[in-house]
């Protein structure tokens, strides 16, 4: 077996165990959209340490994580939200918020004016600037 795909799958694993810890922290709501009901995957936010942890994933929908996997089916309108979540608690979620309304304020104002009215930590600034969306 290829070296990588070892690593990938050992990698999945560790992820897999922060499930637990994330659902606690997530109340099962996505921590991008807010949506509840819905099956929830983990998400790591770039630029993520070699250990997965706690502090560099979160919990997101599939109506997240698909355009988030694919930036160019982004629907401005699904992202609202980030209005709020811009201000979580949880520092992936807002390094997250930031980047997609980034991508969006390209051709959003509304996205523009969330950023500005902003406030975020040094260390998260450094962190957003580590990746974007697309
Ligand atoms: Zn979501």
């Amino acid at each position: 077996m290829a070296k990588g795909l070892e690593t990938h799958r050992e990698r999945q694993k560790k992820l897999s165990l922060l499930g637990k810890d994330l659902t606690r922290r997530s109340r099962a709501k996505c921590e991008l959209c807010t949506t509840s009901g819905v099956a929830l995957s983990i998400y790591e936010v770039p630029v993520a340490p070699k250990d997965p942890d706690l502090a560099h994933v979160i919990h997101v929908c599939d109506a997240c994580s698909s355009q988030l996997d694919k930036p160019k089916s982004i629907q401005s309108s699904h992202w609202r939200v980030l209005s709020e979540t811009v201000w979580s608690e949880v520092p992936a979620a807002q390094v997250l918020s930031v980047r997609i309304l980034k991508h969006l304020a390209k051709t959003e104002g509304w996205a523009q004016e969330i950023l500005e009215s902003a406030y975020l930590d040094e260390d998260l600034t450094t962190w957003i600037e580590e990746a974007t969306i697309a």
